[in-house]
């Protein structure tokens, strides 16, 4: 058995943290290779090591001070080697990466540190190898990842060695300079290292104990997810919800490898199984909520317009001149109607109305502000009767007027437009309709 382990930035924090996740990674011996992120935060108002490497080396690179910001930076790290007892000195490394700050080796490379040096440190106490990202996750000279060559690579170097720590977020361009993924990509290099080594599952730890149901802004303790598909958590995640980097789903997926999310403060929380498929009947008939606010709809009206070949296209063409891109197209006989992201729109708004009536001469255009899509996802929905039904009256009795809705031909989401305004009761509603009374 297998594991690939990945420990986001709060799990790795100080030494106490980093001292959970010894416990957690020698307490299975099927956890052997090991993804640091950088150390985050330690309280709400810490700094993230990352944060704090962009600004030392936008400092640096201009001729600014950067000493005291160089100085903070150094002693996260120095206070994590004390705290764990470990032998271990990273002066020359810092020297190393002062000097290349210096001589402006880029920013990807600055940030990139934070988990180099991470690595470093958590390969000393566990006394794995370390293997630097930078020989083994590969951009071409535009900075695209490079997904064949990458996964040829890091599985050979990976074949002969039985435990390794390779830290996450970075790889190497042609040159040899560094370039990272986006922000949070660990999660990235995680998804590629449970791919190089064929993996069992791939453990993605945090500091929650999985996805829960919404948000718990909007909701007070929403219960957590314990299954979720791939295809359910990209429709929840395109809707606002956030635990994992979008990208890190596409490396495991392919090869049918589950991620587990985990919690390190909470290590005997069973967390999100995400799976590719699963016959495992969910729990309750949603899987998940979620939502945005901030859309506008354009209604158009034209008498016949059923029968008239080319419509949507002509105004889909409008939309696109001006680079806008759609959300939604609910559409009735003689109508149409599109929702697009409102601060997207609000340039243009009368070009594009000037441009559909130019293009196909509505009867009326008619524009609404201050809407929000809310996604009602799960797989569960596809077997139960009634799940729209229960849906509508549940936003009834909390007195919120539906605009629009749409289920997808998946069956796997039902996508309702409602006011700004009526986007919190409206989640709550849906909420309690499905778990709530479920319980
Ligand atoms: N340390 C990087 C960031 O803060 C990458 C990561 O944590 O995954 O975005």
């Amino acid at each position: 058995m297998k594991k690939v382990v990945k420990f986001g930035g709060s799990s790795l924090a100080s030494a106490k943290q980093f001292k959970k996740v010894g416990e957690i990674i020698r307490s299975d011996k099927a956890r052997r290779y090991v993804v640091p992120s950088a150390p985050g935060k330690r309280s709400k108002t810490d700094e993230k090591v990352t944060d704090m490497l962009y600004a030392c080396y936008d400092a640096a690179s201009t001729g600014a001070s950067y000493g005291k910001i160089f100085s903070k930076i150094k002693e996260r790290y120095e206070q994590i080697i004390e705290g764990l007892g470990l032998n271990l000195n990273l002066d020359f490394e810092f020297k190393k990466i002062e000097e290349n700050f210096i001589a402006k080796k880029g920013r990807d490379y600055a940030a990139s540190r934070g988990e180099y040096l991470n690595g470093i440190v958590m390969a000393n106490y566990l006394g794995y190898e370390f293997v630097d990202a930078a020989e083994a996750i590969f951009f071409d000279d535009n900075g695209n990842f490079l997904a064949d060559k990458t996964d040829q690579e890091l599985s050979q170097r990976l074949e002969h060695i039985d435990r390794a720590v390779i830290p996450g977020f970075y790889g190497s361009k042609p040159d040899g300079t560094i370039k990272t993924f986006s922000r949070g990509g660990s999660d990235v290099t995680g998804s590629i290292v449970a791919k190089a080594i064929h993996a069992d599952i791939y453990e993605n730890w945090t500091d929650v104990s999985g996805f829960l149901v919404t948000d718990p802004r909007l909701v007070e303790n929403p219960v957590p997810i314990e299954t979720i598909t791939y295809r359910e958590l990209r429709e929840l995640a395109y809707m606002g919800a956030s635990v994992l980097h979008e990208d890190a789903i596409f490396p495991v997926r392919k090869e049918g490898i589950p991620i587990n999310i985990r919690n390190t403060n909470k290590p005997e929380d069973p967390g999100t199984l995400i799976v590719e498929s699963t016959c495992r009947k969910p729990k309750y008939v949603i899987t998940g909520i979620a939502g945005k606010k901030g859309f506008c709809s354009i209604n158009i009206e034209k008498a016949m317009m059923n029968s008239e070949i080319g419509f949507g296209r002509k105004v889909l063409d409008v939309f696109e001149q001006y680079g806008i891109s759609f959300e939604h197209m609910p559409s009735g006989i003689d109508t149409m109607t599109i929702f697009v992201h409102q601060d997207e729109f609000v340039d243009y708004e009368q070009s594009v109305i000037a441009g559909i009536h130019r293009a196909v001469q509505p009867d009326f255009v008619d524009l609404e502000a201050d809407l929000a899509l809310i996604a009602v996802v799960g797989r569960g929905m596809k077997s139960a009767r009634g799940t729209a039904g229960r849906i509508f009256s549940a936003l009834a009795h909390a007195r919120v007027n539906v605009k629009m809705i749409d289920q997808g031909s998946s069956e796997l989401n039902i996508i309702i437009g409602v006011k700004n305004d009526d986007f919190e009761p409206a989640i709550k509603a849906i909420y309690d309709i499905f778990i709530t009374a479920e319980i």
